[in-house]
């Protein structure tokens, strides 16, 4: 294996293609990115985004070649909020994988006895459905602790279908 080059490493998993995003659930967006600009010199000035449908505030950067998204909810019992309180504390909430087909990711999870958990962005939406950058779905069973989300990013023509889909 070469330590230098982990991206050139071929996944485990013939249909993973790469770690899309981590999410982790924090109190305070603001507060969580400027240790990420104090510590690890992201941006202090990384836009947070403000998604209305599923009533999240999100900095998102990229660090190590990999997506950050700090989700922090709108209002008390909002997803992630629950989850800080369910738990105890902020911490690193799903790993969002790049699939280059979820079908198939889903039916060889499903075959070894998974479940799907309803999308909490979508009102409960089980299985694939769109989102704004791709097809995801979620499991019910955590790997380690760690929410499991897949995606099946958009091809360009499905991007412009779906481009009116908003809100992580
Ligand atoms: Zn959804």
């Amino acid at each position: 294996m070469n330590v230098h080059s982990p991206k050139s490493a071929p996944s485990d998993n013939p249909n993973i293609l790469s770690l899309k995003h981590m999410a982790f659930a924090v109190k305070d967006a603001d507060a969580a990115l400027k240790s990420y600009a104090r510590f690890l010199c992201v941006p202090g000035d990384t836009k947070i985004m403000e998604y209305a449908k599923s009533r999240n505030r999100v900095a998102l950067f990229n660090l190590g070649g990999v997506e950050y998204q700090l989700c922090q909810s709108m209002d008390p019992g909002g997803r992630f909020d629950a989850w800080i309180k369910a738990r105890g504390g902020e911490g690193l909430h799903h790993i969002c994988y790049a699939v280059d087909d979820i079908n198939k990711a889903l039916a060889h999870a499903q075959a070894n006895g998974a479940q799907l958990r309803g999308c909490k962005g979508c009102g409960g939406v089980m299985g694939s459905h769109p989102h704004p950058e791709g097809y995801v779905a979620f499991l019910d069973n955590d790997a380690g602790g760690i929410e499991i989300e897949f995606m099946q990013v958009y091809t360009p023509e499905e991007l412009k279908q779906y481009e009116a889909v908003k809100g992580i």
